[in-house]
């Protein structure tokens, strides 16, 4: 497959490995385990280490299978380069050790991963100023922006109120101003939209959820797009500097992010989402389908107070996504009517498994406040318009039928 023919989405995953010479004809990239890579010619070694000829040293800052998932990542968005980490949130974490210094101003979407707003707080509490803005009006962003902002950061479909920023214009703002704009691509993954095309400079994607797919490894990835030009952002160290100016980002994050603090994905995990990742436009197609009929009968159910889907037409961004997106996500979340107790809802379903992830291939649910939002507190919960009755659904692949009759009959007890 040395072709040079402009292949479909799932084509190029399933062969992308094969395409750069396996050893022993293999279809997959095999699970490398050594820590060490050793040389015959100790010159080699040397120059290995000092970058002036590509090779692996040591398994925290590469691995060949590792690699190769970064590899696909990268040809799944796009991009420049990527880095893999042993969590989404490592890879979030990194940015913030390695990019960011006393003094710099950060601006978020308030509307995020319950974790990502608590790495804020940590972030906030050595020197960074942190604020969060509704990132859906572009208009927000503009008004919060000071001298000291490097970094705006949003996710594209937020869970769980599943608002859209306004991905395009910030886009364009960021660039206007030279600024680093981050995009969380983890609830669209790089099927439904490539953060590129909105001029995301730094693409986050939490390998855990719809990437992998089923639920049965942890990972995290951060792509450069080749959109942002790194001589315009003030803390990258000349060290850095000696490769082509697009790779600048990702060798200080590799160095000072992924070697330094050390959450590096292990070779097997990278193997099991390798696999997954050969799926992931067959599962998104068949999630997001599920999803728009199960959020069509909730709307239309007597019982829900509010359903938040953006494929619905009366979720606020619906166009937008229209616009932007493939589909419309498998994530959708609801609320039931006052006096309803969700826990006894919840323990009616029959497929639909109370559980915290996402992106799996069953169907996962969970009542977001006194769960994944709980430490965070009434008063924010409230500000991210998190509802004490929301329920959050990660919408699976089974038959759409069996689904649907799922929640029906749990609706029917209430
Ligand atoms: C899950 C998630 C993360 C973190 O990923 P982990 O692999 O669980 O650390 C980050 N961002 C979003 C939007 C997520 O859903």
């Amino acid at each position: 497959m040395n072709d040079k023919k402009n292949y479909g989405f799932t084509t190029t995953i399933l062969h992308n490995d094969r395409r750069k010479g396996i050893e022993h004809g293999s279809l997959h990239k095999p699970i490398h385990t050594s820590v060490a890579f050793g040389y015959n010619d100790a010159r080699q070694l040397a120059s290995v280490f000092q970058g002036k000829e590509p090779g692996f040293r040591y398994g925290r800052q590469g691995n060949p299978t590792v690699s190769a998932l970064e590899d696909k990542i990268n040809q799944m968005e796009q991009g420049v380069g990527t880095l893999c980490f042993a969590t989404g949130m490592g890879a979030i974490g990194a940015v913030f050790q390695s990019l960011l210094r006393a003094g710099d101003h950060v601006l978020s979407s308030s509307f995020l991963f319950g974790n990502t707003n608590s790495l804020w707080q940590t972030v906030a509490g050595q020197g960074v100023a942190v604020s969060f803005v509704d990132a859906t009006e572009v208009a927000n962003v503009a008004a919060a922006l000071t001298p000291a902002t490097r970094i705006v950061f949003v996710e594209t479909i937020a869970n769980p109120r599943t608002q859209v920023a306004d991905l395009k214009r910030i886009g364009e703002l960021c660039r206007q101003r030279g600024i680093l704009y981050i995009v969380d691509n983890t609830m669209t993954t790089p099927y439904l939209f490539r953060p590129k095309s909105v001029g995301a400079g730094l693409v986050v994607n939490a390998l855990t959820k719809s990437i992998c797919g089923h639920g049965n490894a942890l990972g995290g990835s951060l792509t450069d797009t080749g959109a942002y030009d790194w001589h315009a952002y003030p803390n990258i160290v000349e060290n850095y500097k000696k490769a082509a100016p697009a790779q600048w980002g990702l060798a200080q994050i590799r160095a000072k992010g992924l070697r330094d603090f050390g959450a590096s994905l292990g070779p097997e995990a990278a193997h099991h989402i390798a696999v997954g990742a050969e799926t992931l436009a067959l599962r998104m197609e068949r999630t997001c389908a599920n999803a728009m009929a199960l959020a069509k009968l909730l709307e239309a159910d007597a019982r829900v107070a509010a359903v938040h889907y953006p494929g619905l037409a009366s979720h606020p961004q619906h166009a937008l996504c229209g616009e932007l997106f493939r589909s419309y996500g498998s994530l959708l979340s609801f609320e039931l009517k006052d006096g309803i107790d969700c826990f006894d809802f919840l323990n009616r379903l029959k497929l639909a498994i109370p559980a915290s992830n996402l992106g799996d291939t069953r169907t996962l649910i969970i009542p977001v406040a006194h769960t994944i939002f709980y430490e965070m507190g009434a008063e924010r919960r409230a500000s991210m318009g998190i509802a004490e009755s929301l329920i959050r659904v990660s919408v699976g692949i089974e038959d759409s039928a069996d689904l649907l009759d799922d929640f029906s009959s749990a609706l029917e007890g209430c």
